[in-house]
This record gives structure tokens, C-alpha cells and sequence, in this order.
């Protein structure tokens, strides 16, 4: 049982993590087609593309959005393997890099991630 020694502590932290969808995607213990990975980031396809190209990039270790950010050369990694990934599937007429931070950003799935999107132009403004 969770005593209250555990709350807010360790154990609720793992039970919490154990259930994050993209770290158990960063620990390949669900399937994604993964297109780039290196040791502190991961590039797989959307389940539910908005376009014929929807990659997300995510941090291996659960950070819960750029809201939680402390170490900003992380994300300039994770844009740096955003461009990479559109380079590499040839998005030369250009793509869109979104994250969603938190409820009124439209976060979904709470584990930072920036969306790669591209194949088709874009609308301007975002609903
Ligand atoms: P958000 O709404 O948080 O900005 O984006 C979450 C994204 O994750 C959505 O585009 C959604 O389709 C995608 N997604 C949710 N669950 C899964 C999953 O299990 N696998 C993959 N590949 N994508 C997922």
C-alpha cells in the first residue's frame, strides 16, 4: 500500500514515470518508428500525424515541458536534432518546430517534446 511515507516521494515519482507514454517509448519498452537516437534524445513518428511528416523529438530523461526546463543546452540539442531529422527526410520547402507547454498550450502527453511537422505549408494562426 502507499503509506504516507511514500507520497510525493520516490515511489509515487516511479509509479509516475513507469506510466509517462514517452519514456517507456526513450526505454523501447513501447513500440514507436524511431527515426534518430542518440545517447540524451530520441526522434520517432507521431501515432496521429497532422501531416505526411509528424516527428516528435523528445529528452530521454522525463522532463515534463519547457516549462521545466534548468538546462537550456538540452534544448538546443533537441532543436539541433529537429532540423536534422527535417534535413534528413528532405524538407527542403521548409517544415514547423511546435511544443506545446502545459493545458492552455495544448499539452497532451506531459514529457517535454517538440513536434516536427512538415510535407504540406503551413496555416498561420494556429487554432
Ligand atoms: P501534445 O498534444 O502533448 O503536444 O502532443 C502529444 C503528441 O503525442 C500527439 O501528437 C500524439 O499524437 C502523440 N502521441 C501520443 N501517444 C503516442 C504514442 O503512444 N506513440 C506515438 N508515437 N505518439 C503518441
Amino acid at each position: 500500500t502507499l503509506g504516507t511515507r511514500h507520497c510525493g516521494s520516490t515511489l509515487f515519482r516511479r509509479i509516475y514515470l513507469e506510466n509517462c507514454v514517452f519514456c517507456l517509448i526513450a526505454e523501447k519498452k513501447l513500440d514507436s518508428q524511431i527515426i534518430y537516437e542518440d545517447d540524451i534524445s530520441l526522434a520517432f513518428k507521431d501515432i496521429n500525424p497532422v501531416a505526411p511528416f509528424h516527428v516528435l523529438v523528445i529528452p530521454k530523461k522525463h522532463i515534463r515541458s519547457l516549462g521545466d526546463v534548468e538546462d537550456f543546452n538540452l534544448v538546443s540539442h533537441l532543436l539541433y536534432v529537429c532540423n536534422l531529422v527535417a534535413q534528413k527526410e528532405g524538407l527542403t520547402k521548409g517544415y514547423r518546430v511546435v511544443t506545446n507547454v502545459g493545458d492552455d498550450g495544448g499539452q497532451t502527453v506531459f514529457h517535454l517534446h517538440f513536434h516536427v511537422i512538415g510535407g504540406r505549408p503551413m496555416d498561420w494562426p494556429p487554432g
